[in-house]
Order: C-alpha cells, then structure tokens, then sequence
C-alpha cells in the first residue's frame, strides 16, 4: 500500500500561464527521467489543468496533475464552482486539500475539510492533505493539539491512496523551514496519532513542505520521517525544481 506517495510535488498556487507550463514541461522532459517524471505531481492553478494535461500528453511525459482545489457536491447550483467529477474528467488525479492558505483565507474548516475529503474519495482523487501549525503554536509549543484536531477529521476515512503533508504555517512561504529535528519529531506525532485515530499499525508516510528549496531539499528528504516533499514557490523554476527532483527521487 502506498507505494504511488508521490516523492516531490509542485504546488504553483496563483502564479504562471500557458508560456510558463509550456517551458516548464519542456525543460522537466529533458532533465528528467520518465522514471523520475513519474514520481512528481504538479498542481498549476485550476484553469489550467486542462492544458497542462494536453501538454503532458504531446510530450509523452509521465509526470501526473493534481489541483489545488475543487468544490463539493451541492444539491443547489454554484456559480464558479468546480467539482471532483470535473477533475477527474481530464485525469487530474489528485487533489490538495487543508492547506493553510485555504483554511486562512476561505475559513474553510473541519466540516468542509471534510466533506471536500469524502467528496474527493468519491471521484477517485489521490488526496494531499496538509495539517501545521501557526507560529504562535509553536512558540506555546502546542503543536500537538493544533495537528491532533486537524487530524481528527481521518478518524473515519480509508486512508488509502490519502498522504499528509506537514507544513508549518510559519515555515511556508518565508525562507524559513523547520529544523530537521522538529519536523522528525512531528512527523513521528502525525504517525502516532494516525495509527491511533485509526486503530492501525500502518506507517502511513508524511511529506513536508514550508520553504523547501535546492539547499535544503537533500538533508528535508534524506530524513528518516519525511516521505516526500511539497514545493512552492521554489517549483516555479524548472532548473531548481528538476535539480530537486534529480536530487532526492531515486
Ligand atoms: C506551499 O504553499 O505549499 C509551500 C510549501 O510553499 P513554499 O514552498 O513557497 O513555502
């Protein structure tokens, strides 16, 4: 079970067009292998999906497509919306979902997060779902009950084909990441309260993501608890983020 983790992700959040992904695909077939292609996942904006996967597809590339997110199923119309059976329409096949930036920005809390989970199961969506906690969590040293509650939600979901990103709230988008110590001591936490929330011994994997870029990339991935890696802004730069990918998906 879980041997399709993907090992690197690129999330673009609000930033590229049709030139950038063109370019980008480009450079990431030559500079990777189809073998290494296929342990990545790239999630540009929305309203590129489609493109992007026509793109994947004229290059003969392996590399898959995820969002960065969807909306669930509503018994009354929603304008703007976009739904699983969208996605899964043009083979996107996975979905974020919990980022902080969501859960800030569009208060999208438990209930929604997990309606938006059992909706993506319902599709077939391979799901990333981030947890992490704030800055002043932090420095409380509270992180445990920060993550514990936005873990409760998977109490009762097949975890199968599900992946957990950690991502420090603080360490995303600020140059600053996590000390390698804390985040092998957090993702041994996010284990632990998996194992137990679903009364498994699985290990389920846990990737990290918060300012992760070519200097720090080797040592985040060469850690015992992390599984993979999720990339954001450093992902927009197709050299950087395929010299990531040369350097830690085997
Ligand atoms: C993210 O937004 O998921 C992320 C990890 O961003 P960055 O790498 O830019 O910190």
């Amino acid at each position: 079970m879980n041997n399709n983790t993907p090992k690197v992700i690129a999330n673009w959040k609000m930033n590229g067009n049709k030139s950038m992904i063109s370019l980008w695909l480009e450079s990431l077939q030559k500079n990777l292998t189809i073998q290494k292609q296929s342990k990545c996942l790239f999630c540009p904006p929305i309203c590129y999906l489609d493109f992007t996967q026509q793109e994947i597809n004229k290059n003969k590339m392996k590399i898959s497509l995820g969002a960065q997110n969807f909306d669930i199923d509503l018994s009354n119309s929603l304008t703007g919306g976009v739904s699983g059976s969208m996605l899964s329409d043009f083979h996107c096949k996975s979905i974020i979902i919990g980022h902080s930036e969501r859960r800030l920005n569009f208060k999208e809390d438990d209930r929604i997060l997990l309606e938006k989970v059992n909706s993506a199961k319902k599709y077939g969506l391979q799901i990333i779902y981030c947890v992490g906690e704030t800055l002043e969590e932090k420095n409380k040293k509270s992180f445990r009950c920060t993550i514990k509650k936005q873990l409760s939600i998977l109490e009762d979901v097949d975890l199968n084909n599900l992946f957990i990103a950690y991502e420090p709230v603080w360490a995303i988008g600020s140059g600053q990441f996590a000390d390698p110590k804390y985040i092998e001591e957090v993702h041994r936490f996010i284990k632990d309260e998996l194992k137990s929330i679903q009364k498994s011994e699985i290990n389920y994997p846990v990737l990290y993501g918060g300012s992760v870029n070519l200097s720090n990339s080797l040592e985040l991935s060469a850690l015992k608890e992390v599984s993979g890696l999720l990339v954001g802004g450093a992902s927009l730069d197709a050299n950087i983020f395929s010299e990531i990918v040369n350097q830690i998906a085997g």
